[in-house]
């Protein structure tokens, strides 16, 4: 019995190494890894809403997260838009002592919606009001709502980007989503300048936001409504080498109306709950910059 259980490990093992040498992370081979993220942005995003009506409760509260981050010891990348940044410059500099800042756009517009000179514009905002406060350039980069194409990525590679993580790889059949377009890689890549969902020879690399079985993903609004219970029944069916966590500042904060079942401080119990749960099945977890450096190791 324990012979056939060795022999079964050490495949498993041998699986994981195959696995992990083609998505390029070789060095992790023996351990899947989680990314962990946080969309920091205004309340439940209201980009209508002019600027001094928007709410950031999520944004003042943020330390409920990152208390469940920090109790764990894990690192995690915040995506944050230029107007978080402008408006509360203290507050990241505290959360940067820990954890990575990168972009989520300055003022959160739908890439789809803008022109290339105001795409270009929204980017230079950001980086502006990033170097005054961190005094260098940001790493990363996640568009507002995951709508992003070629174009964009071609510009963020030419501004100095090293990584973007909007896409998403997958998306359960059954729920439209303005960010999900077609399949791409679920693993780390660099991406083709004719079409960033596939595999090629840019310098940025794409860190996809890729879920579960079906393309059910860790997000903020699915953890809150998904029962626990399912989550780990997905995990019985596939582990996969590779998942990100994320979630929005504005999860942790209580609100009412529509989409706001377990909000607030069961969000933040669901959370720590999830990590462990995560912990036990050997994830490592690991931010935006990490995974850039542990790639790019690998691939030497
Ligand atoms: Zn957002």
């Amino acid at each position: 019995m324990e012979i056939q259980n060795a022999q079964s490990n050490e495949k498993i093992l041998g699986i994981r190494r195959e696995i992990a040498a083609k998505t390029g992370l070789k060095n992790m081979a023996t351990k899947k890894v989680c990314f962990v993220s946080v969309d920091v942005e205004d309340d439940r995003n209201h980009p209508l809403k002019p600027l001094h009506q928007r709410t950031w409760e999520g944004v003042e509260n943020l330390e409920k997260i990152l208390n469940v981050f920090d109790n764990h010891n894990i690192p995690a990348t915040l995506f944050v838009t230029g107007q978080a940044l402008e408006r509360f410059p203290e507050l990241a500099k505290q959360w940067s002592k820990k954890y990575e800042i990168a972009s989520h756009s300055f003022a959160h517009n739908f890439l789809n919606t803008m022109s290339k000179d105001e795409r270009e514009q929204d980017l230079e905002d950001y980086i502006n009001v990033y170097k005054k406060i961190f005094k260098k350039m940001p790493c990363g980069f996640r568009a507002p709502s995951h709508i992003i194409d070629k174009e964009q990525m071609k510009l963020l590679e030419n501004k100095g980007f090293l990584y973007d993580s909007s896409i998403v790889p997958r998306f359960p059949f059954f729920i439209k989503y303005r960010g999900y377009r077609k399949k791409a890689p679920l693993t780390p890549y660099y991406p083709s300048r004719s079409n960033c969902r596939k595999k090629g020879d840019m310098k940025i690399l794409e860190i996809p936001v890729s879920g579960l079985v079906l393309g059910v993903p860790l997000w903020g609004s699915f953890l809150r409504y998904i029962p626990f219970a399912t989550y780990k029944d997905l995990f019985k069916v596939r582990a996969p080498m590779f998942i990100c966590l994320t979630m929005h500042s504005w999860d942790s904060v209580f609100f009412r109306g529509i989409k706001s079942k377990n909000c607030g401080n069961r969000f933040v119990k669901i959370l720590d709950k999830m990590i462990y749960f995560l912990k036990t099945k050997n994830y490592k977890f690991m931010n935006g910059e990490n995974i850039v450096k542990a790639f790019k190791i690998d691939k030497a």
